[in-house]
Parts: C-alpha cells; structure tokens; sequence
C-alpha cells in the first residue's frame, strides 16, 4: 500500500482557501509549508495554482457492499470512488453479506481496503449479531483485532430495542468506541416510501413521518447521557433532530451527528417525479429541513458530511418506486454538493469544509490521534502516519502531519455524469445537475491516488 514513497512538491496552492503557497511532501509526511520552497533532487512538481488544499476527506459512512453484492460496488470501485471524490479514509458499513459482525469479516474487509490502496477502508462493525437486533455482535473482538473497530452500526436498520441500544453503550466505553445509530422508529415507518407531508398525499405513497427519526434520537441521546457513552448519529434529515441534538449537546453529553450532501441539497418534491433515483432512507424532506440541516452544520450542530454512499445496479433502482431500493451514490459528487450547499451560500469557508469534512468525521471515527473532539490535547512532536494501530487522518495541513490531502479546482462548473464515475453503480440524484468545482488531486500519505482529475494509478 505504502510502496516507493517519492517527494512531491506542490506548488502555489492555497491550504483552506488562504494566500497561496507550497507544500512539500516527503516520506508520507508533509515536511515544509511555505511560499518559494525549493524542491529536493528527484522531487515531482505540481503545479497547483488556483486550487485549493484540504486535509484529505473522511467519510463515516459509506456502503462498499463487499462482501455480498460485488454487482453494485467493491471495495476497490468504491475506493476508486472515495479516491476521486478527495477522500483518504472511508468507513464501510458492516450490512454486507455476510454482515461484517466478527473479527474475520472486519479484518477481511480491511485487507480488501489494503489490497486496492486507494484510501484507508475502516469497516464499521455490526452492533447486533446478523444485524437481526436482538443480541449484541462481538464488540470487543471486533475492536481488538486488526481492522481497529471503533465505529459500531447496524446502519440500514435500527437498534430500536432500547435495552439493547443502552447495553451496546456501556460496552464501547471500554475501548472508547462509539455507537452510530440508524434513526429509524420501524413501527412508525411500516412501508413508509417518502417524506410525511405534502407531497407523500399528493403521490399516494405511506409517509415517513419525522417524528420517527427524532423519537429515536431524543431516546438515544438521553440513554448515552444515562451510561456516559458516545452516541453518533446517522444521516440527520429533520429540523426537529437538529433541534434535539443541539439540547442534547448544550448540556455536555457525548453526541456527535452527520448530514448528507443529497439532504442538504434536494427536496421531497423531486420525488413527485416518481424517479426511484429520488428514493432514499432517510427520505428527502422539505426545504424548511434543508435549511435547518445546513444552519446545524455551519454552527457545529451537525458535526460532519457523511456520504451514506449506497450504490445499486440499475434493476434495483430502474424499477416502480414502491420496488426500488432506498439509495443513492455519493463519493465522487460529496466535494461538490458541500461546495454548492455550503460555500457557495456563504454558511462555511474552506476552514469550515476541512473541519466538517475531515477533522470531525476522523475524531469520530478516533483516528485523528486524540482529544479534538474533546478540546483536548494535540499530537505530540508529530511525524507519525498512526496512532494506536489506526492510520491518522484530519490533521491540519502543517510540518508533521501525514501527506493526506486533495487538491480542489473550485473555479470550474460543470454537469455530473455518472456514466463517468469509478462507482460500479449509476444511482446518482445528481445526474445532470450543474455542480460547482473539480477534485484535481488526492494524494495519501505522499503517495498520489488521483491527479489530473484521474486515477493516479
Ligand atoms: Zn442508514
Ligand atoms: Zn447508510
């Protein structure tokens, strides 16, 4: 994965969007920061003027689907997806097939990740056993052994059993894991297809009221209170679950949450269409969300942009909407979507982007060495690529940090085509739409993954 490490020299690029200057990266770290750096004999030059620099993306939950449905992604299409899109490290959801419930199914989703050496693939592991939600999965043989669990989901379900959820809790607290919930009533949202409101009346189709989201959010929240553990959640989509994140996080509590770009983008009217591309859980919500969603994310409600990357093959999605599955593709547009959601509206800068792009997602997923997300200590002396087994992601683009980062043109406009993406599937919501910017390089630990907009190898 590592390979021949070569130096590299960026030069003219503007770290977070600041004065431009250049980087120079040398054995998988970045060694100087500066305007006029002279490169070292043998050093590659890139050009990298009018674009700007971010710590490589971290994505804390995506679907690679391998083991399983290798039809609609593997975990080397998915990093080439995940590379493209800026992205370094990827958390992959432990719904595959088999789950990945075990050490063995984690370690060999981990060595897959390995093996395509495109960015670091951190497996999620099952909180309940099969998924099935009633007793819990190896946790602790699941955090012990090589893949380094620390996020722990039955995302695409919910741990609706309270009992349970509150004993998944207290179990992680002994290798500070954290628990991310898939918010999800099931008793409320029995066939429920699209958001409960005016446009579910308007198609005839079983609503998905809000409410079964943020029940399960305001429970979880006071049950992480209640055992003093951490609570992550899924895929934010209501106003209200801002609302009660944001009461649960003024009162100290150990509660991080994500939104998705597609949420912070599109509405529930673009189902009226009836274009199952429009299909996802949770589902699109109305522009009184949307609004929510992206004020919760620039004040820091919302900690993080996830993708929840769900790729299908055609026959899966190019079907009547009440067939289809729930899902769509992300990695490659996440960059993009954040840029037209967020910058472009004035509600983040490019410090804003790394931090909720990178920093955050890697505290959460505890690979950013430690204490960010407590406010608390930073790495000592630096110069290390790992910590604690883990490789180290969302460090600030100085002397000393791992060489993770992507190198973004954000001057460019142009439509999205799918037909073009690395991702084995095409279920993008975003086929066609004008989108702002260009990833142009990413580069992890020195070592180039795309350059020129294309795989680097
Ligand atoms: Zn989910
Ligand atoms: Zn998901």
């Amino acid at each position: 994965m590592t390979g021949e490490r070569q130096a590299w020299l960026i030069r003219g690029a503007q770290p977070l969007g600041g004065e431009a200057t250049d980087l120079l990266l040398v054995d998988g770290l970045i060694a100087a920061v500066g305007p006029g750096l002279t490169a070292p004999p043998g050093a590659q030059v890139l050009d990298a003027t009018g674009l700007v620099a971010l710590p490589g993306l971290v994505d804390l939950h995506a679907h690679l689907r391998e083991p399983g449905r290798e039809d609609a992604e593997t975990v080397q299409t998915g990093s080439e997806a995940a590379a493209l899109g800026g992205f370094t490290a990827v958390h992959a959801m432990a719904n595959t097939d088999p789950v990945a419930d075990t050490a063995g199914v984690v370690e060999q989703i981990w060595r897959l990740g390995r093996q395509a050496g495109l960015c670091d693939v951190r497996p999620v592991g099952a909180v309940t056993a099969g998924l099935g939600g009633s007793r819990l999965a190896e946790l602790g043989a699941m955090a012990d052994s090589a893949a380094r669990v620390r996020v722990f989901s039955d995302d695409g379900r919910c741990v609706s059993d309270a009992v349970l959820m509150r004993r998944a809790l207290e179990y992680v607290k002994a290798f500070d894991g954290v628990i991310a919930q898939h918010a999800q009533e099931p008793r409320l949202t029995e066939g429920a297809q699209v958001n409960e409101g005016e446009i579910s009346g308007l198609l005839g189709l079983t609503g998905w009221p809000a409410v079964a989201e943020e029940a399960i959010i305001a429970r979880d929240c006071l049950l992480a209170a209640h055992v003093g553990s951490a609570l992550h959640v899924c895929h934010v989509s209501t106003a209200g679950s801002v609302e009660i994140i944001r009461w649960a996080k003024s009162k100290g509590w150990r509660v991080t949450a994500e939104v998705t770009p597609h949420h912070l983008l599109l509405t529930d009217e673009l189902a009226a269409s009836y274009d199952p591309v429009y299909k996802v859980n949770p589902p699109l919500r109305t522009q009184t969300d949307v609004d929510a969603l992206r004020a919760g994310l620039a004040d820091g409600t919302i900690d993080c942009v996830a993708t929840d990357h769900a790729p299908h093959p055609t026959e899966d999605k190019e079907t009547e909407w009440q067939a289809a599955a729930f899902g769509m593709t992300g990695l490659e547009t996440a960059l993009r979507v954040v840029h037209a959601a967020m910058v472009q509206t004035g509600l983040l800068d490019w410090a804003g982007v790394a931090d909720r792009m990178s920093a955050r997602p890697a505290a959460i997923g505890r690979l950013d060495g430690g204490g960010s997300l407590d406010g608390g200590g930073s790495l000592d002396g630096g110069g290390s690529l790992d910590a604690g087994g883990a490789p180290l992601h969302g460090r600030p683009l100085e002397p000393g940090s791992p060489a993770n980062l992507v190198l973004y043109d954000p001057a460019v406009t142009a439509a999205v085509d799918p037909a073009g993406h690395a991702s084995r599937s095409r279920n993008s919501p975003f086929a066609g739409m004008m989108l702002p910017g260009q990833v142009v390089a990413t580069f992890l630990r020195g070592t180039p993954t795309v350059l020129d907009g294309k795989l680097a190898r």
